[in-house]
Parts: C-alpha cells; sequence; structure tokens
C-alpha cells in the first residue's frame, strides 16, 4: 500500500516539477516526504512549520487535485511538521536527532524569536580554505573583523552545501566574541518571509520594522526564497534600503548571482551588487581532501589515506554530502566494531556511490581528450596505432575506467571494438606514466578534472 503511495507521489512530483519549475519544485516539494496513506488519507510531511503553512495555503488544494487524478480514492491531504534532522542549536550543539511529529494545527506557537540558531561548529577555526571558497572567505574575515563598514552588502553566493551558511554563522560567533556590544542578526530568507507575513496577519508591521532597527549587523541567507514573492521583496527592499542608509553591515546570500536571480525585482537585484558579490566555487578534490582531513581530526578518528581518497574523489557534489558520507563509515565503524577499510567504505556508501555516479559518458571523454589533443574523435575508435593518436586512446581509456561504471568489456567495445585485454593494458600504460612524467600527470589531472564538472 505504502510503497503504491510512494510511486503515486513520485508521478504527482514529476508534475509539479513541470507545472511550477525546477526551482520552485526544489525549494517547496522535492524536501516533502510521504509519511503515511490510509483509507484515502494521505499524509506528507514537512521539515518547518513554516514550510508547511505556505504548502497548505498555496498548493494544498493542487496536491490534491494531483493526487485525485492519480488515484480517485485519496480524498484528503494532510501536511504535518516532521523534523527527521535535529534542528543545530546553540545550547545543545550535538543533540541527538529526535523525530518530533507535529499534527496539523496542534503546535504550540514559540515566542516570537526573529532570529536563526547558530550552529556551534560553524566557526572560522573550522572553515578549511581553498582555491575556490578563499575570496569568500577573506571578504568575510574582513566583515567580521572590522568595526566599519566595508562593503554593503556583501553578497555570498554559490551552490548548495559549499558553505555560506558555514560563512555567515562563522561572522556572527566572531562578531559575537570580538564586540558583544555590536548587535548582530542572523535569518533565512524564509524565516524574514514569515515573520513578515504574520506581521502582516497580525496587522504588527511597525513592530517587525523595529526589530532591525537597532541592527548593527544584518545577515540574510538563501534570498532565492524570496523571489517571486513581490511584498516580501518591497518589504525587504526597504529594510535594506534602510539599513544602508544608517550605515549598517549587511551580509546577503544566495544560491546564484545577483544578476541570475529569477523572480527578483531589478532594483532590488541591482541593489544586491552593489557591494562586494563573492561567489563560492564548486568544490576541488583538494578541497574534499582537506575538508575531510579536518573533519577526521576534530572526530578523533584515524581513517585510511585510501579511504579520504577515495571519498574525496567519488562525492564531488557537494560538502554536506562528504561529511554524511565520513559520519556514515565512523558510525557504521562505531556500531559493528569494523575496521575502516576501502573495502568497507564501499559497502556502506553503496546507495551515495551510486547516486553520485558521474554521469560524464564514454562518447565525452572521447571527445574531450580528441580535442584536447588535437586529433579526430572518430580516431579514438579507428586501429591507427601511430603513437600521436594511440597514446589519446589510451589516456580516454583510462578516463572511461576511472570516470564511469562502465565495464572493460563495454569500454573495449566504444573504441572501435577493441578486447578488453586492451584496456587493461591501457590503463596500466597511463598508471605507469602518470607516476614518472609529471607533465603527463598533469595532463590527465587537467582532462579529469575538466570532465569532472
Ligand atoms: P550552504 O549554506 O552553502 O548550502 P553550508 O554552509 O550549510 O552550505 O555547508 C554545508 C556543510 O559543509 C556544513 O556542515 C559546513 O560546515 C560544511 N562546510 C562547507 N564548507 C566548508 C569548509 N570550507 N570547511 C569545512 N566545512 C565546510
Ligand atoms: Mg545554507
Amino acid at each position: 500500500m505504502f510503497s503504491t503511495a510512494q510511486q503515486e507521489w513520485e508521478t504527482i512530483c514529476q508534475h509539479l516539477k513541470n507545472e511550477y519549475g525546477e526551482a520552485t519544485f526544489k525549494n517547496w516539494f522535492s524536501p516533502l516526504v510521504l509519511v503515511s496513506y490510509n483509507e484515502g488519507l494521505v499524509q506528507l510531511g514537512a521539515a518547518t512549520k513554516f514550510m508547511r503553512d505556505w504548502i497548505v495555503t498555496n498548493y494544498g488544494d493542487k496536491i490534491r487535485d494531483l493526487w485525485q487524478d492519480v488515484n480517485p480514492a485519496v480524498d484528503t491531504i494532510e501536511i504535518i511538521v516532521k523534523q527527521t534532522q535535529s534542528a543545530p542549536s546553540l545550547t545543545k550543539p550535538q543533540a541527538t536527532p529526535t523525530t518530533i511529529v507535529v499534527q496539523n494545527g496542534n503546535e504550540t506557537e514559540g515566542p516570537n524569536f526573529v532570529e536563526s540558531a547558530l550552529d556551534s561548529r560553524f566557526t572560522f577555526e573550522n572553515f578549511v580554505v581553498g582555491k575556490p571558497n578563499e575570496l569568500a572567505y577573506a571578504a568575510a574575515l574582513r566583515v567580521a573583523e572590522s568595526k566599519t563598514v566595508q562593503f554593503n552588502p556583501l553578497f555570498l553566493y554559490g551552490g548548495v552545501g559549499l558553505g555560506k551558511t558555514h560563512l555567515m554563522h562563522a561572522i556572527a560567533w566572531h562578531i559575537k566574541k570580538c564586540h558583544p556590544d555590536r548587535r548582530v542578526i542572523y535569518l533565512s530568507a524564509e524565516k524574514f518571509m514569515y515573520q513578515f507575513i504574520r506581521a502582516l496577519r497580525f496587522k504588527d508591521t511597525v513592530a517587525f520594522k523595529e526589530q532591525f532597527r537597532s541592527v548593527d549587523v544584518l545577515m540574510i541567507d538563501d534570498v532565492q526564497f524570496i523571489s517571486g514573492k513581490d511584498t516580501t521583496q518591497e518589504e525587504f527592499f526597504h529594510t535594506f534600503n534602510a539599513l544602508v542608509d544608517r550605515n549598517r553591515q549587511l551580509i546577503v546570500s544566495a544560491d546564484k548571482s545577483p544578476s541570475d536571480l529569477q523572480g527578483m525585482e531589478e532594483r532590488l537585484k541591482s541593489r544586491l551588487g552593489w557591494g562586494l558579490v563573492a561567489d563560492i566555487h564548486p568544490t576541488t578534490y583538494e578541497l574534499r581532501l582537506g575538508i575531510l582531513q579536518a573533519k577526521a581530526e576534530s572526530l578523533h578518528t584515524a581513517i585510511p589515506k585510501d579511504v579520504m581518497e577515495f571519498l574525496a574523489y567519488k562525492i564531488a557534489s557537494n560538502i554536506r554530502e562528504l561529511e554524511g558520507a565520513l559520519n556514515r563509515i565512523i558510525a557504521h565503524s562505531t556500531l559493528v566494531g569494523r575496521e575502516i577499510t576501502l573495502e568497507m567504505t564501499q559497502e556502506v556508501l553503496r546507495d551515495l556511490l551510486k547516486a553520485n555516479d558521474r554521469r560524464v559518458t564514454i562518447e565525452d571523454i572521447q571527445k574531450r581528450v580528441a580535442e584536447y589533443y588535437s586529433i579526430k574523435t572518430s580516431d579514438m575508435q579507428s586501429a591507427r596505432r601511430s603513437q600521436n593518436v594511440a597514446r589519446p586512446r589510451q589516456i580516454a581509456m583510462y578516463l572511461s575506467k576511472i570516470l564511469t561504471t562502465r565495464s572493460l568489456p563495454e569500454i573495449g567495445r566504444k573504441f572501435g571494438g577493441r578486447d578488453h585485454t586492451t584496456v587493461i593494458h591501457a590503463v596500466k600504460k597511463v598508471e605507469e606514466l602518470f607516476s614518472q612524467d609529471k607533465e603527463f600527470a598533469e595532463d590527465i589531472e587537467i582532462l579529469r578534472r575538466t570532465l569532472e564538472v
């Protein structure tokens, strides 16, 4: 029963994605989970009360209609709050994850705190700096250390899980420690919007504005959340201007650069781009390795070098996932008393590794390598054996082996029907040259990286 409902939910998700677009889908629907299905009642779990309210108000009927199209037996959709992860909190930084299920409407309102909680682990000390994030790090540190406004706003942007929130919390911690007299407010754009909508509902917008008046540093995380929400944008714009006029520091993050924020008013976009715009690039292998080392050290756990390298190489999507992977193997090892090895890692992380499997195809690799060595792509399949063609072909075979999940015979077939032993030979040859010839190794590294992204 439940698995059928799960399939139905997936179908509905597809419809929602088509109808509202990737961004809205990602923000609102993909965090929903199917909780239960019983006698025509479907329960979906949202991560926060805010998310639940928003979905119920804006998309509740839509979800029900779609569900009835797929399965007419369903008559009620209930969205409940279901926190599956421990919320980072100041007082209990390492609280054990609990599952809190709150029924629709039964949740008691807490005190109306405008701020979001800060995670005690997100400090500058715990932030590993590398090429991809050095600008953002330097800018964040500068803002945290200086008493005067440097650039307004500081706009941090980058993909999911690359350290934006970490840097913002680090700024907040630093100021709280070194300049305790300065008032810092950190909040997610989601929370900003929620508070604002509440204030509107309770006709209390004056008090809402007052909250920000005495602030020295205001940080709003993930502003892409307010794109398309016109009144909230308007309010944000005014708050923003009022603070800039009073020479207060603003720090904003988003998943895109100001000019790429879709559904954002032009004047707001341009305002956001006024100060310093610092982007965080996708991670490199070196940075991932550095983060793993720092993390293992902080957990006082010795992890074999090959396991670290394997993880840094395989889990390239984002740092959150990388940390999750490390935590999982450590937890597994502690629980079942098993030594951490490469084999064990592959086994424990099978599902994650599959999801991270590079989508690069053998054709991509052949094309890229051919371009790099200025030969014809068709030479990847040809019978020609001259060195200037044979070597790039071997490199492409090697890269196909390490970057795809294709088997050796499959790889051989794609290279003009060669035997799998030819592929083995190519891989060996490339590895040999790799260790002997520094320039060659660099070439391969460059190729690998351009194919990785
Ligand atoms: P974002 O806000 O960009 O989605 P986060 O700041 O939440 O990403 O980072 C995701 C996780 O990765 C956090 O646990 C954070 O501590 C960690 N992380 C990100 N960048 C670094 C870094 N450079 N050094 C150490 N940990 C990092
Ligand atoms: Mg974040």
